[in-house]
C-alpha cells in the first residue's frame, strides 16, 4: 500500500471522539486530555508509515490503545510493590512501612486544618516541633528536641548552627559515606566548618580528640559507623568517654547516630543497635537519627539534646528551609506514641513486626504459597528454602536474621535468561513482586510478606 493510502487510513481526531468507543473514555479523561492523547498518536503513527510504510498495530483499535496508554501513564510514579528482596528496611522502596497509627494520623492532618502551630490555650504561635519534642523528651530523657526533613539535614542543621565556622573534630575512622552523596566531609564544607581529623582509620585514642582542641574548636563530633564494620586492631572512644573531655573542655559532643532505635533491639534477639536515650545519659550534647529506619516512622531527622543548642537550631534559618511538614509530624508523633506502650510495639509498629518474625513462621507461610504456586510455574522448581534476611538503610551489612524465602530453580539448567525473564514478569504485575536473584535461583524473601492472599490472588489470576 502507498504511503498516502496509508496516511487516509488514520482516522481523524472529531471522527474518533465521536465513537461510540471513546464516550467513556471522554468521561474518564476529558475532551483536552484525549485530544491531546490522539494527535501525539496520529503523530507516532505518521512517522512509523514514514520510517516502515506500514501502520503501527495498535492502529486496530484506536480506543483501546487510548486506554492502555493513559492508564499506563496514570499508574503514578509511587506504585505498591511487594517488597520479598529481604531488605527489611530497603531505601529504595521507601524504607519503613508506617503504622496503621501513623496513617490514621497524616490522613486526619490531611482532611482539615491543625494546631501545627497554634496553641489552643494561649492562642499564640508555638513551634510546630513541640508537641513531638515533649514526647521526644519523655522517651529519651533529652530536654528538648528539633525535627527536620531527614538525618542528612539534621546533621548539616546541626553543624551549622552549633559550629559557625569553627573546627569540627571527628576520628578519621568515622568519616563515611551514607549513600546518595552523603559525605561527612562534604556535609562539613556545606555546613561552613572546618573539619579537624583525629587518629587513624583504625584506632583513635581520647588523647587524639585532647590534643586536637584549641580555642577555634567548636565541636567533638562522633559518627555511627553504620554501614561498614572493621575489625582486628581497632580502638574507638565512646560517646561517654568523649562527653567527659567535652564537659572538661566547654566543647559540646554532638553524634550522628544514623539509624538509632529507642527499644533495646537485644530483647528481641535483634543485633545491638545504640540508643538515643543511653547517649543523652552519657551526657552528649546533640544526638541525630532517622525517623524511617529502625525507628519505623515516616521520613525525619531528630535532633535530641540540651535546651539551649537545640534553641540554636530552631532559630537558625536552615531550620526553616529543612522544617518537617504536617503530614510528616503527624506520622512522626503517632509513631512516637507507640512507644509509650512498649508490650505491645512488636505488633503496632510494622519494621519492628518483620524483624522480629520467627524463621519458623516465615518458613510455615512459605510451604502455604508452595502448592498453589508450583503449577503455575511449571518452568521452575519451587521451594521453600532458608535464608538470610537484612535490616537494611544503613544497618551493619553482617548483622543478617535466619528467615525463608520461596525459590524458583529453572528445570534446565543453564538457563539465566529464565530468571531474568521470571524476575521481570514478576515485576510487570499489577502490584510488582520485587525479588533477588542468587546462586541460580529466584528468591523471594517471605520476611515482609504479610498480604498472603493479595499475593496470591494476584498470581493465579
Ligand atoms: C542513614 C544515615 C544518615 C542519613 O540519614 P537520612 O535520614 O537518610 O537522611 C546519616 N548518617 C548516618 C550515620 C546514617 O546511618
Amino acid at each position: 500500500m502507498s504511503q498516502n493510502a496509508l496516511f487516509s487510513q488514520l482516522p481523524a481526531t472529531d471522527k474518533l471522539l465521536r465513537r461510540e468507543a471513546f464516550a467513556a473514555l471522554l468521561t474518564e479523561y476529558g475532551h483536552t486530555r484525549l485530544v491531546e492523547t490522539l494527535r501525539l498518536m496520529q503523530d507516532e503513527a505518521r512517522a512509523e508509515i514514514r520510517a516502515r510504510q506500514r501502520l503501527p498495530a495498535w492502529c486496530c483499535d484506536w480506543a483501546q490503545a487510548v486506554r492502555t496508554r493513559l492508564a499506563r501513564a496514570d499508574a503514578g510514579a509511587l506504585r505498591p510493590v511487594f517488597n520479598l528482596t529481604g531488605t527489611v528496611l530497603h531505601t529504595n522502596l521507601g524504607r519503613a512501612v508506617q503504622a496503621e497509627a501513623a496513617i490514621a494520623a497524616v490522613t486526619q492532618a490531611m482532611r482539615a486544618p491543625v494546631t501545627l502551630e497554634y496553641d489552643l490555650d494561649g492562642a499564640g504561635r508555638g513551634h510546630r516541633d513541640r508537641a513531638m519534642a515533649d514526647l521526644l523528651c519523655e522517651l529519651t530523657g533529652a530536654e528538648d528536641a528539633c525535627i527536620v526533613n531527614n538525618n542528612a539535614a539534621a546533621v548539616l542543621l546541626m553543624l551549622a548552627a552549633c559550629a559557625d565556622g569553627g573546627e569540627v573534630v571527628v576520628s578519621r575512622g568515622e568519616l563515611v559515606e551514607i549513600g546518595g552523596a552523603f559525605r561527612i566531609p562534604d556535609v562539613m564544607r556545606q555546613a561552613g566548618c572546618q573539619l579537624r581529623e583525629v587518629g587513624t582509620t583504625n584506632r583513635t585514642h581520647l588523647n587524639d580528640y585532647r590534643t586536637a582542641l584549641n580555642e577555634r574548636t567548636a565541636l567533638l563530633m562522633k559518627v555511627h559507623t553504620s554501614n561498614y564494620y572493621i575489625e582486628g586492631f581497632t580502638k574507638a572512644v565512646d560517646e561517654a568517654e568523649l562527653a567527659a573531655l567535652g564537659d572538661a573542655s566547654g566543647v559540646p559532643v554532638v553524634t550522628d547516630l544514623g539509624s538509632g532505635s529507642l527499644v533495646d533491639l537485644t530483647q528481641y534477639g535483634l543485633p545491638a543497635e545504640p540508643m538515643p536515650q543511653r547517649l543523652i545519659a552519657a551526657g552528649v550534647s546533640l544526638v541525630s537519627f532517622s525517623g524511617d529506619k529502625l525507628l519505623g516512622g515516616p521520613q525525619a531527622g531528630i535532633i535530641v539534646g540540651k535546651k539551649a543548642m537545640i534553641a540554636r537550631l530552631q532559630s537558625h534559618p536552615l531550620k526553616r528551609a529543612l522544617r518537617a511538614d504536617k503530614m510528616t509530624l503527624a506520622a512522626l508523633e503517632a509513631t512516637l506514641r507507640l512507644y509509650k506502650h512498649p508490650e505491645k510495639l512488636r505488633e503496632s509498629l510494622p519494621t519492628l513486626r518483620f524483624l522480629t518474625r520467627p524463621a519458623q513462621e516465615i518458613a510455615a507461610l512459605g510451604q502455604r504459597l508452595l502448592a498453589p504456586l508450583a503449577p503455575r510455574f511449571p518452568a521452575f522448581t519451587l521451594r521453600v528454602e532458608p535464608c538470610l534476611s537484612q535490616i537494611g538503610s544503613g544497618s551493619l551489612p553482617v548483622d543478617r536474621l535466619p528467615g525463608a524465602a520461596l525459590t524458583f530453580t529453572p528445570l534446565e539448567a543453564r538457563s539465566g535468561g529464565a530468571l531474568e525473564a521470571l524476575s521481570r514478569e514478576l515485576r510487570e504485575l499489577p502490584r510488582p513482586v520485587i525479588g533477588r536473584i542468587s546462586d541460580g535461583r529466584l528468591w523471594l524473601d517471605l520476611r515482609c510478606l504479610e498480604d498472603e492472599t493479595g499475593l496470591l490472588e494476584m498470581l493465579l489470576k
